[in-house]
């Protein structure tokens, strides 16, 4: 029962073939220029200075081939320079570095380009994104980089648009909505761009949405292609790429009506984050999001794999063309997405040099799967994991244990891992010296259960499970032994043997993405704020920097002049740490967010961080107790429901967004419903409410946010 009330923690390259040729004199000179970017693009590891994409190559190794920096220097790592971001929310942004310019995002999707030697702002961009955007977003208002592309700058904003800037001057090229906005699709992910074409998918998978990913001209922002990786209604092709291998593969494995749960269908699938491309295959990689409603009693009932939720997916860039699909978690009910970072690499397996994907998703497995026909050669679990046991390798399907069925069930099953996943966005590292994979893991488990009383609601998440898994229990010492149960660490694996080297544990559980270096170090960020270098042989931490708000987002290394820099976006926020709440506290319990890019190297000379500003502890004196026990057990449910994902389980911030408990609004029925009905801070992204709850039901939450308030103060919580 521990393990239950913890758990709620828990929702919460090569070989080139567009190269320039002399026989190609012939073609338009557009298409020279693309050719001879693409050709760049390829050989990106060759440019050991710069940071060219997402992954830094399109093998999205994030290794550094660059060395000033090692354990002989590394004493001499200080802060070069530092800029402090116009936003507190969210960071998870990895910056791009090409030619000296460093171009990085930012929560709200802004975009900034700075000086990557003296950290002078260049220019930046701000998409404007309506604060009613950030109501469809499940994960807060966070976006995790930007793409180049010959002499442009490439953005997704959280309202769904794909924008262009002019690398140089900021300015906006052309700008295309790639979602409907009657939808509830964001995007989050940085865009990959290969021969030309602008490759983006789109986040949603817990608020009911269909997947998909769609490809656009770099140069006009035109449509080329979209394959979406769930069916839409039979019968009802969308005239798009991805119609036959839907009907072939997807269609016979959904049941019910999964198409009706959204504006344009729903289903989930959401391409929200992984891709990799390999040009001598010339195949792209996707990786697919959760079945969305989670529950796939409500989502699929009868059962089924539901194809292509949670799956890798190989497709030919030019066209969108299917080539062939790996489902590595079958009739997902668990959030277990494929979303996670994809490395591609060459292995030595039995004597043979075998071209391989690597990737630690979700479900707790590392794979190893064979790159050019999709099948797999090998998976081990990462973390102990307790909703299959092992990988079949003949058919490549997981062993899934009854008891993690609760759909089938119908009972309540506390699973490993929670909907975190054993590993989550942040990215993982391959380092081509130790031939080692660095991967930021968390060890969480969580409460699944079937809603039966479950209905989609217009606004805010739908998963169809029961929601007090959001809530930490009442009682201070259950809820103090519960918080022990979390864990995260940083782990070196040999994906040949497929077994840990070493691990070293991180306060609080959730980790920094990840950057390996040729002087052997591994760089990563942690929710106390402290930003590590690691020895890549043996985990030891070599080095620290108090970054002063937790750090999420992976680092990067470039040079300039042959100076070599490590950069890292800081500041907290994304799913976990606003749901997460009191979890989310750390060794200085709450603390302002205080969002920065930070940039080393050796012998910097930047004066040190300003102190950070503390918490005040403001005298609390809650208001007047309201309604009874009923309407405040209504309001739990409705807070759980659609206030918890942003404001925190137990109604604790962990410090991105207001804790509620203290806000002055919670005094007055007026002023409370100004906000959550009328949508008084909508600009702020707090929307009105109305669609889903009345007057009387947004009285019962501020009923429910008073008693909570009540009884913190009552036990002299600050
Ligand atoms: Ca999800």
């Amino acid at each position: 029962m521990r393990l239950a009330t913890a758990a709620l923690l828990a929702v919460a390259a090569f070989g080139l073939n567009a190269c320039s040729r002399s026989d190609e004199a012939g073609k338009g000179s557009a298409t020279r220029a693309v050719d001879s970017f693409a050709a760049r693009m390829a050989q990106a590891d060759a440019e050991s200075q710069n940071w060219l994409t997402h992954g830094r190559t399109y093998a999205e190794e994030r290794f550094s081939p660059l060395t000033e920096i090692n354990a002989d220097t590394l004493a001499r790592l200080q802060l070069a320079w530092s800029y402090d971001l116009d936003t507190d929310r969210g960071q998870e942004a990895t910056p791009l570095v090409v030619d000296g310019v460093m171009f990085t995002t930012s929560a709200w999707s802004k975009v900034q380009a700075f000086d990557a030697v003296t950290g002078k702002l260049l220019w930046q961009f701000d998409p404007k994104v309506p604060g009613t955007a950030a109501a469809k977003a499940c994960c807060d208002v966070v976006n995790r980089g930007a793409a180049y592309w010959d002499g442009k700058v490439y953005v997704g904003t959280i309202d769904g648009r794909l924008i262009a800037l002019d690398a140089k001057s900021g300015a906006q090229v052309w700008s295309t909505l790639t979602v409907d906005p009657a939808n509830k699709n964001t995007i989050t992910g940085a865009p990959r761009i290969v021969k030309g074409k602008v490759v983006i998918g789109n986040g949603g998978g817990e608020l009911g949405v269909r997947g998909y990913v769609s490809a656009y001209d770099a140069a006009t922002g035109e449509k080329v292609w979209r394959f979406y990786t769930v069916p839409g209604e039979p019968g009802r092709p969308d005239g798009e790429i991805s119609d036959e291998p839907l009907q072939r593969f997807a269609a016979g494995s959904w049941k019910g009506e999964w198409w009706k749960q959204s504006v344009g269908g729903g289903g989930g699938g959401t391409v929200w984050d992984s891709m990799a491309y390999d040009p001598e295959l010339d195949l792209l990689y996707i990786g697919t999001g959760n079945g969305s409603l989670q529950s796939r009693a409500a989502r699929s009932p009868g059962g089924g794999d539901n194809l292509f939720i949670a799956s890798i997916l190989a497709l030919r860039p030019d066209t969108g063309e299917y080539v062939w699909h790996y489902q590595q978690t079958p009739g997902d009910q668990w959030d277990y997405t494929s979303t996670q970072h994809m490395i591609l690499t060459t292995l030595k397996l039995e004597g043979v040099a075998r071209k391989v994907l690597l990737q630690a998703p979700k479900n707790g497995y590392f794979y190893v799967i064979d790159r050019a026909t999709g099948k797999l050669i090998s998976a081990q679990p990462y973390i102990p994991l307790n909703w299959s046991e092992g990988i079949d390798l003949a058919t490549g399907r997981p062993n899934i244990k009854q008891a993690a069925r609760y759909d089938e069930t119908g009972e309540q099953w506390i699973g490993m891992p929670s909907q975190v996943g054993g590993h989550n966005w942040q990215p993982m590292s391959l380092s081509a010296t130790t031939g080692l994979v660095y991967i930021p893991i968390q060890e969480v488990p969580g409460i699944f259960k079937v809603d039966s009383a479950f209905k989609m609601r217009p606004q805010g998440m739908n998963l169809g499970l029961e929601l007090q898994t959001l809530e930490l229990p009442d009682d201070p010492k259950v809820r103090a032994e519960a918080l022990k149960i979390p864990k995260g660490f940083l782990i070196a694996w040999d994906p040949v043997a497929q077994r840990e080297v070493w691990r070293a544990p991180n306060p609080g559980w959730v980790n920094g993405g990840v950057l390996s270096t040729a002087g052997n170090l591994v760089f990563q960020g942690d929710a106390d704020g402290m930003f590590n270098a690691h020895d890549a042989r043996n985990g030891k931490v070599l080095w620290s920097f108090d970054g002063q708000s937790g750090i999420l987002a992976a680092p990067i290394s470039y040079a300039v002049n042959g100076k070599q820099y490590v950069s890292v976006v800081v500041g907290f926020g994304g799913a976990v740490a606003l749901v997460g709440g009191e979890a989310m506290w750390g060794k200085q319990g709450p603390r302002r967010n205080k969002s920065r890019v930070l940039t080393f190297a050796l012998d910097g000379s930047a004066p040190a961080l300003p102190p950070l500003d503390t918490l005040a502890q403001i005298p609390w004196n809650p208001p007047a107790a309201v309604g009874d026990a009923k309407t405040i057990q209504q309001g739990r449910m409705f807070y759980l429901n659609t206030c918890a994902p942003c404001h925190g389980g137990n109604v604790k911030s962990a410090g991105v967004i207001r804790d509620l408990r203290h806000s002055g609004a919670i005094a007055s029925k007026e002023a409370f419903y100004a906000i959550v009905g009328e949508g008084a801070l909508t600009e702020r992204g707090m929307v009105s409410f109305k669609e889903n709850y009345d007057a009387q039901e947004i009285e019962a939450i501020r009923a429910f946010i008073v008693s909570v308030a009540r009884r913190d103060a009552a036990r002299g919580e600050r």
